[in-house]
């Protein structure tokens, strides 16, 4: 098959490209470079089957048909930053991404027949009121908040797919991903796994934002792609969380990391940022029912394959 994959040259989507080239289809990587990195898909430039375009999916200058005459057969549609560092510091662009953005991918789904997924997310539940989890929830979110562009972007983008089904009977995948790490997280990326392991390595002080009682639940780069993988290939057209249901208090993450870098880093505690979310913990019953799905590498594992990675590269 043709696979489209926008955000290609992010953290998850270089590690989804890679997973689609595996499987002997032809991969076009779509990216604009904001957060994406060449380097992500450096290996993956040889094979003759991928083929990388710099575009902007908010572009309307240049639609996304006149960049992919030829057309595809799947989407999957990972255009967004998705560290808050990131996705606020261009509020705006954000929510054109998810607006804008996502009426030009529908379109040229639309057009193609294309079976179209959409990276959807677990803020979509805000600070959440019921814990789990659960598909059903419809969330907490501060519509004013600076979390706001991200959270409501992503909840208007998850409209804008049902409505293309209803109306159009397109053919849609909603995945709500849970956090998620992973080699190819950049190391300024922002987010607390990256952070945490960064500053552990350089036994700089490690940043607990407020006291570290708030909880998230970390899901493995390589499980998120078997389960994105399988939700497209299932006939499942609504929302599905895909993460990690083991939890843990971001203190508890920090002494993890620490120990397994064997750091001389110190805990400091700084303010915690406006509307983050006391815990998460995704419900995956669904998951396990419609994809038969269910990570398997637990917090300690990809956290040493992260960690080795991080050696490695910086
Ligand atoms: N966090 C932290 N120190 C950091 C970065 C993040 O304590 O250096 C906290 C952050 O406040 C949040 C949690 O870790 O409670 C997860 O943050 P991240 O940005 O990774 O993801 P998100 O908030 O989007 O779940």
């Amino acid at each position: 098959m043709k696979i489209l994959v926008t955000g290609g040259a992010g953290f998850i989507g270089s590690h989804l490209c890679k997973f689609l080239l595996e499987k002997g289809h032809k991969v076009i990587c779509l990216d604009n470079f904001f957060t994406g990195k060449k380097e992500n898909i450096q290996q993956l430039e040889r094979d003759s089957n991928f083929k990388v375009i710099a575009h902007d999916i908010t572009d309307t200058k240049n639609s996304i048909d006149i960049k992919i005459p030829e057309g595809v057969d799947q989407i999957y549609n990972l255009a967004c930053p998705a560290s808050p560092v990131h996705y606020q510091s261009d509020a705006i662009e954000t929510i054109k991404a998810n607006t804008l953005g996502i009426i030009n991918i529908l379109e040229f789904a639309k057009l193609n027949g294309a079976t179209v997924l959409q990276t959807s997310t677990s803020e979509i539940y805000g600070d959440p009121l019921e814990h789990p989890q659960k598909e059903s929830y419809r969330g907490n979110v501060n519509t004013l908040g600076p979390r706001a562009c991200y959270d409501e972007g992503k909840r208007v983008a998850e409209t804008l797919f049902m409505d293309y089904h209803r109306k159009f009977d397109l053919s849609i995948r909603i995945a709500r991903i849970f956090n998620t790490y992973g080699p190819n997280m950049d190391k300024n990326d922002g987010r607390v796994v990256s952070n945490f392991i960064a500053q552990a390595l350089e036994n700089k002080s490690i940043t607990i934002y407020g006291d570290g009682s708030q909880t998230r639940s970390f899901c493995y780069v390589n499980d998120l792609i078997e389960g994105l993988y399988k939700l497209m290939s299932s006939g499942y057209n609504y929302p599905i969380n895909l993460g990690n249901p083991g939890e843990f208090t971001i203190l508890e993450l920090a002494k993890k990391v620490i120990r397994l870098t064997d750091s001389d880093s110190e805990i400091i505690n700084q303010n915690l940022p406006q509307d983050d979310p006391t815990r998460r913990k995704p419900d995956i019953s669904l998951a396990i029912k419609k994809l038969s799905w269910n990570p398997t590498i637990n917090l300690e594992e990809g956290l040493k394959r992260t960690i080795s990675y991080f050696k490695d590269r910086h």
